[in-house]
């Protein structure tokens, strides 16, 4: 193994795979975070390569003058056995014209295309999934020896995306359209409301810092058809529209603000996709590990300061100790706070407070700052129906696989879970009839000004699906009395 002397020219690195000797080229174009994942975290490439003292000696010089630089094609060609990279390519290729193809004969709804990406994304990480990582549910974890493995990609490997006027004036409002971007588009907007709600100076934040701890917290969200990066996408935007809406800014502190934005990223990391009463009922590792209290949401959090343990992705790195704890606390509560099994309880008590509600009490505040998070965290309904509508789909695709699996393990089923038993409009009159409106409606006595552009959008919501459900029935009314006298012209 070695690697070339100028700085500038294409480094050359012999690889023993199998007992073959490679040789592999990396461009100037190829950043050290590149060269580690792909050489390093490849199962199928021979251990010894990867060994700690190897690591070393392969990544020292390479960290030392390839810093900032982007892979050439040939890695490609050591890898595509590896990592059957061909494979992958020829499935994403399929999946891409069979996707194009309907795009033009029938136009596909955002859901499906969606969904396209998650396959795809599973594929790849799949493909590039590391043996050891198996047994920790946290993607973004510790090797065995206790030092950390660094993210994936590393900045600033998402390119800066200058938001327009146009786009930063409809991030601050319901009706953005979150389903018109990509990945990093969506770090560009978070690290945007940073900025913008000045927590980078409040916080004294570095803003490489921020960078790669968004960049951390989209890693360590799954590609789930629900629980995904871009439900951590929706609950934070709300949020921040939701600052803007009831003024926020003048009533509450930046250190809130701070602990509200944060918990909205955090508060679904690494949701492996089965709720709280699966784990419990399967008696899986976080349900034992939390002894069956909210042990996802105990995780998300735990996932959420595991990252902020991390120095180079710490946005907390400056604050003092004290204050650090108070902001730890926060972000805690508000994270336990999704957990929906607590909503009468957490709601019960926003209401008895509401009436006389002093935003100079901490339990007050504490209180309404549960209710917000609660609030964006369901808030799917709140956008247009062409937005809403198609997270109604990734929901049930994420229960059917749970209630699939159930069945499948012998364990209880929840019948809104069942895909016999629910359908997309009794699924969503219910959870909009007796606990969203009922929650921004208590929420609407402190802040009148959310009922045009929050609540309005709930009860049209409500009605749309009483309406499709009509529908529904009087079709299935239909069909029944065709089955009949099918029937009876068949005697
Ligand atoms: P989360 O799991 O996202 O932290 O907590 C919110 C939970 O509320 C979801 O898991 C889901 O069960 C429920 N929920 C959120 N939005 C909707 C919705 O639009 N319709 C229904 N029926 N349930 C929802
Ligand atoms: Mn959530």
């Amino acid at each position: 193994m070695g690697s070339s002397s100028s700085s500038y020219a294409p480094r050359t690195i012999y690889l023993d795979v199998e007992g073959k000797v490679q040789k592999v080229l990396f461009s100037r174009h190829c950043s050290p975070c590149d060269i580690k994942e792909l050489l390093c975290s490849s199962s199928n490439i021979p251990r010894r390569v990867c060994f700690p003292s190897d690591r070393k000696s392969l990544l020292s010089p390479l960290t030392r003058c390839l810093h900032g630089l982007r892979c050439l094609p040939e890695i490609t060609l050591l890898l595509s056995r590896a990592f059957k990279i061909d494979e992958l390519k020829t499935e994403v290729a399929n999946r891409l014209a069979t996707l194009e193809k309907r795009v033009e004969l029938e136009g596909v709804k955002v859901v499906e295309i969606e969904k396209c990406k998650n396959d795809m994304k599973k594929l790849r990480d799949e493909m590039t999934s590391r043996g050891g990582r198996v047994n920790c549910p946290c993607k973004y974890n510790f090797s065995d020896d206790g030092k950390k493995l660094t993210p994936r990609r590393d900045v600033p490997d998402y390119p800066k995306y200058t938001l327009s006027q146009e786009t930063i004036e409809a991030l601050k409002k319901p009706t953005f359209d979150v389903w018109h971007w990509e990945h990093n588009e969506m770090l560009s907007c978070l690290e945007y409301m940073y900025h913008d709600l000045g927590l980078v100076k409040e916080f004294t934040i570095n803003p490489i810092t921020l960078k790669r701890w968004l960049l951390a917290i989209q890693e360590n969200y799954r590609s789930n058809p629900f629980h995904n990066f871009r439900h951590c996408f929706c609950v934070s935007q709300m949020m921040y529209g939701m600052i803007h809406l009831c003024n926020l800014q003048d009533k509450l502190t930046l250190t809130d603000l701070g602990m509200l934005m944060t918990a909205a990223i955090c508060h679904d990391l690494d949701h492996p996709g089965y709720n709280n009463t699966y784990q419990i009922n399967a008696r899986t590792e976080l349900a034992v590990r939390y002894n069956d209290i909210s042990p996802l949401e105990n995780h998300h959090c735990a996932v959420a300061f595991q990252i902020l343990a991390l120095p180079e992705c710490n946005i907390f790195a400056n604050v003092d100790a004290e204050a650090f704890k108070q902001i730890r606390q926060a972000i805690i509560t508000l994270i336990l706070a999704t957990d929906m099994a607590r909503h009468r309880e957490i709601l019960n008590s926003f209401k008895h407070r509401v009436d006389n509600f002093d935003f100079t009490n901490e339990e007050h505040v504490t209180c309404l700052k549960m209710v917000l998070i609660k609030c964006c965290d369901i808030s799917n309904e709140v956008r247009p129906t062409e937005v809403a509508e198609p997270w109604v789909d990734c929901l049930l695709e994420e229960y059917f696989m749970q209630s699939d699996r159930e069945k499948s393990e012998g364990l209880p089923v929840a019948p809104f879970m069942d895909r016999d038993k629910v359908t997309k409009p009794t699924a969503q009159i219910g959870f909009i009839k007796f606990v969203l409106i009922p929650m921004f409606e208590t929420v609407m006595k402190l802040f009148p000004q959310i009922e045009e552009i929050v609540v309005q959008p709930l009860r049209d919501s409500r009605d749309h699906y009483e309406e499709l459900k009509q529908i529904d029935e009087a079709m299935s009314e239909k069909k029944k009395t065709e089955n009949m006298s099918l029937g009876r012209k068949k005697e």
